[in-house]
């Protein structure tokens, strides 16, 4: 496995990747969530790179990049592993530079829903994935659902900048009891863990809805149950929106829908979403 820790070595190395060459995007702190996207990857592809990469760009102040997790060599070791053939591992002032002037804007996309909780986040997502994509030359990437909204604003940039790489979306991969594999589940400790299945409980209960309005009520009153019984758990949103403009749904919608929520459990703001359709 070649791993290139700096831009200079993935020029020098990326030739020798031969055939259609995948790259799968991601923060490190690997897990099953992560290897899913490298088995799919593998599929669709000759040769399959990864990126470990802790983008400042996509965090707020008062976020958690500093303390956001960085096991490298565990990471590598999931990687060669897995048959990943390329890691790329820049540093910030490699990939970043010291006094960036351009970025990419997510436009109307990124300032909805989780956007909106987080103001400039997804430009900060789209400005980095943009130079993996320009460094790597990819035919093809792969994302995950669980960040549902980032998969789409990177399919519009992929599409609106005409990057010539082909999106490829992958499923979410939870844990038995329904909770979402995160990086960020390290930080849970017992209780929290517990009360961290109010989101997944609150996606089973809305798709058992029969239309917008009872599901959109379902998620949002087992969220509230868990605000009442735990007071480390607090919704930063439960909406019903439109699966590729984010926008909110009107209760007598037909068709596919969105269940998107943001909870903070502690510390720790977690995300999850499932799509519903009401034909
Ligand atoms: P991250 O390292 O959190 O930035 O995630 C890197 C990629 O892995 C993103 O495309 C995520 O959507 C994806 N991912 C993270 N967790 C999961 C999961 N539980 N299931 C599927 N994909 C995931």
């Amino acid at each position: 496995m070649i791993v290139a820790r700096s831009i200079a070595e993935l020029s020098r190395h990326r030739p020798e990747l031969a055939g259609t060459v995948a790259l799968v995007p991601t923060m490190g702190a690997l897990h099953a969530g992560h290897r899913s996207l490298v088995e799919l990857a593998r599929l669709h592809a000759d040769s399959v790179m990864v990126s470990i990469f802790v983008n400042p760009l996509q965090f707020g102040a008062g976020e958690d990049f500093g303390a956001y997790p960085r096991p490298i060599e565990d990471d590598l070791e999931t990687c060669d592993s897995l048959g990943v053939d390329l890691v790329f591992a820049p540093t910030a002032a490699d990939l970043i530079g010291s006094d960036p002037q351009v970025g990419v804007s997510a436009g109307r996309l990124g300032t909805v829903l989780e956007g909106a909780s987080r103001p400039g986040h997804f430009d900060g997502v789209l400005t980095v994935v943009a130079k993996l994509i320009n460094l790597t030359r990819p035919g093809l990437s792969v994302f995950g659902r669980k960040d549902a909204q980032q998969l789409a604003c990177i399919q519009a940039m992929s599409r609106d900048l005409n990057l010539g790489t082909e999106v490829v979306g992958a499923p979410i991969v939870r844990e038995e009891d329904g909770l979402a594999l995160s990086s960020r589940n390290v930080y849970l400790n017992d209780g929290e863990r517990g009360s961290a299945l109010a989101l997944s409980r609150a996606l089973g209960a809305a798709g058992r809805a029969i239309d917008p309005e009872s599901a959109l009520a379902a998620a949002r009153s087992e969220i509230t149950g868990a605000e009442t019984a735990h007071p480390w758990v607090e919704r930063d949103y439960v909406e019903l929106v439109e699966p590729s403009t984010f926008l909110p749904l009107p209760a007598d919608h037909r068709g596919p829908a969105l269940l998107a929520l943001a909870v903070r459990v502690g510390r720790t703001r977690l995300i999850d979403n499932q799509l519903l359709d009401f034909g």
